[in-house]
């Protein structure tokens, strides 16, 4: 066959293919240029997953009249005029290809009417056909409705999932756009029935609200990060609310939304040691950056943009979501804990101070602080998801597991990643609380660093102090350990302070609360009883209860299990009881 240019209308065809995968693609065109034409009010209404109906209307600035044809025209656009300006973008869109392309695979209706003009307009477009323009009685703004889509083009049509999936990507585009733009009043409508409606106050929260529902919303904590003109805000998951996969981990980038596996990765990493492996948490993320550092023409569906300060994003990012997860951390259990390696004076339980098991959650006021202002009170008590039950101890396998009996089976323990959990909880309970109680050691200790390392030592000494060690300086490159966190008392201090050195080189300019935690990580592993220790039965009880009312008990603060649990359900399938009656 010889070369030849395509004909327009296969040409669009083939462009809409890359623009309009699916009803929602429909949806998120239509929407991002209502947004565009500056509305407050868009309402979506779909017949069978749109499959059937999309028609989304704005009170926007409207399309005039003698504008409409070019409207629907390939690389028709008025918010591009020079190449330059592809470089600062202000606009969700710019490639003029949106109504093009789904005029070539629908039965498309564009109905407007800009301020200033008398009557509405209207121009039909079929399979890229379009008719003439005729008058439309209408307020201002625009209506653009779609319908059969795909109805030209049926092997597009058979890669469209049911009814049910098709919706639900509608409507998870709608509420997210809902809650990037809380000021337009947003609602959606789906086979006649209302499905979200919102005030158009610029109450985020309550957005929120109508997409997890109220108890979700109330509990995602704030994020509200600035760092030069990067502005990271939004909401996150405490860790006892999570999920099984990364959906719900949502970004936009200047009101954008994109999908962006370094953003999401950065916020994934901000919560490790924190969660389950295989937990993923709820993140509602919106980055306002310059619109000089950001690519966003490298997607057909502008689904994906490139930053040009790629690690400064995901560094930020991260700051930013450790920031407000550490600044809401609740604090498990506030009860006086036995040290460990001390020898307890009976195994008797501790007792709880006044008020020691009330409960408070932060209200909106809280939420709107500051994160380091801001503190919540999560007292035992209340179980989130992932607590363990109560269990029986019996007893400890070649020094290194606990064996325990729960009222659901068998469970093994790892002795020194429980530990090391355990250990992790309570100081972060107590630095959280800004009040780690050190123990002075009776004969204090000296130690010699190389000069390097004795550098970063001297610049850390104020967070080390926050951390409950009493470290002085002792001549060149050498420090006394006066007290170390009550909490490791019988650790070896010099094996402490070598740990913290080692973090203060991996990453020089670490903000304060995520190096804390992770040198607070870093301690409890090399404070924790090992694998091998022989432990008294009281040891043993102990470690079990605390274990017992740690947030998190299922993993140790670097992720790895700290149990395993045999159900009675299997444990009866392994024996073959099942079914034998
Ligand atoms: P783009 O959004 O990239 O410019 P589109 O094909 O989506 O391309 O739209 C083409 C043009 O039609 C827009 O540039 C805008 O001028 C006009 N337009 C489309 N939808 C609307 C609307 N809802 N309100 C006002 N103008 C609109
Ligand atoms: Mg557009």
């Amino acid at each position: 066959m010889p070369i030849r240019i395509l004909p327009d209308h296969i040409a669009s065809q083939i462009a809409a293919g890359e623009v309009i995968e699916r009803p929602a693609s429909v949806v998120k065109e239509l929407v991002e240029n209502a947004l565009d034409a500056g509305a407050d009010e868009i309402t979506i209404e779909i017949r069978s997953a749109g499959k059937r109906l999309i028609a989304v209307t704005d009170n926007g600035s409207g399309i005039p009249r003698e504008e409409l044809g070019l409207s629907v025209s390939r690389h028709a656009t008025s918010k591009l005029a020079r190449a330059e300006d592809l470089f600062r973008i202000q606009t969700l869109g710019f490639r003029g290809e949106a109504l093009a392309s789904i005029g070539s695979v629908s039965r498309m209706a564009v109905e407007s009417r800009p301020e200033g003009q008398e009557t509405g307009a209207a121009l039909r477009v079929e399979g890229g056909k379009l008719d003439k323009v005729t008058d439309q009685g209408m307020p201002v703004g625009t209506r653009v409705t779609v319908q059969d889509l795909f109805y030209n083009v049926p092997a597009r049509l058979k890669f469209l999932k049911t009814d049910t999936t098709e919706r639900r990507h509608i409507e998870a585009l709608v509420t997210r756009y809902a809650l990037a733009y809380p000021d337009v009043r947003w609602q959606l409508i789906v086979d006649d029935k209302p499905s979200l409606e919102t005030s158009g106050n610029g109450d985020r929260r309550e957005v929120l609200s109508s997409m997890y529902g109220v108890e979700i919303a109330k509990q995602m904590l704030a994020v509200e990060f600035e760092e030069e003109s990067y502005h990271i805000h939004g909401f996150i998951s405490p860790i006892s609310l999570t999920r099984s996969n990364r959906r719900e981990i949502t970004v936009f980038v200047n009101g954008r939304w994109v999908k962006d596996a370094s953003v999401t990765a950065a916020v994934i990493k901000a919560y490790h040691t924190l969660l389950m492996v295989g937990r993923y948490p709820l993140v509602v993320l919106f980055l306002e950056i310059p619109a000089e550092a950001v690519d966003v023409n490298v997607h057909p569906a502008k689904a994906e943009v490139r930053f040009r300060e790629g690690d400064l994003v995901f560094t930020r990012t991260q700051r930013a979501v450790r920031w407000a997860l550490l600044a809401y951390s609740p604090v498990p259990d506030l009860r006086p804990k036995q040290l460990w390696g001390s020898h307890p004076s009976s195994g008797g339980e501790s007792v709880d101070p006044a008020g020691g098991m009330s409960a408070e959650i932060q209200t909106d006021q809280d939420a709107a602080q500051t994160p380091a202002q801001a503190r919540i009170h999560l007292h035992t008590g209340t179980a989130p998801g992932d607590q363990l039950p109560l269990l029986r101890l019996i007893g400890q396998v070649a020094a290194t597991y606990l064996v325990a009996e729960g009222p659901d089976g068998l469970y093994l323990i790892d002795q020194h990643a429980a530990h090391e959990r355990v250990l992790f909880e309570q100081l972060m309970a107590q630095q959280s609380q800004k009040e780690v109680p050190a123990q002075s050691l009776l004969e204090p200790v000296n130690v010699t660093l190389p000069p390097n390392k004795a550098r970063l030592l001297e610049e850390q000494l104020p967070m080390l102090d926050k951390l409950g060690f009493q470290v002085e300086p002792f001549g060149p490159n050498s420090y006394t350990v006066r007290a170390i966190p009550a909490l490791i008392v019988g650790g070896d201090p010099q094996a402490a302070l070598n740990v913290l050195v080692e973090d203060f080189e991996e990453d020089e300019t670490p903000l304060g609360s995520a190096i804390e935690a992770r040198i607070t990580a870093r301690i409890c592993k090399r404070m924790a009883v090992k694998g091998g220790q022989i432990l008294s039965p009281e040891e043993q009880a102990a470690l079990l209860r605390d274990l017992e009312g740690c947030e998190s008990p299922r993993t140790c603060p670097h992720g790895r299990p700290t149990m395993i649990h045999l159900s009675a359900d299997l444990l009866e399938r392994q024996f073959g009881r099942r079914g034998a009656r």
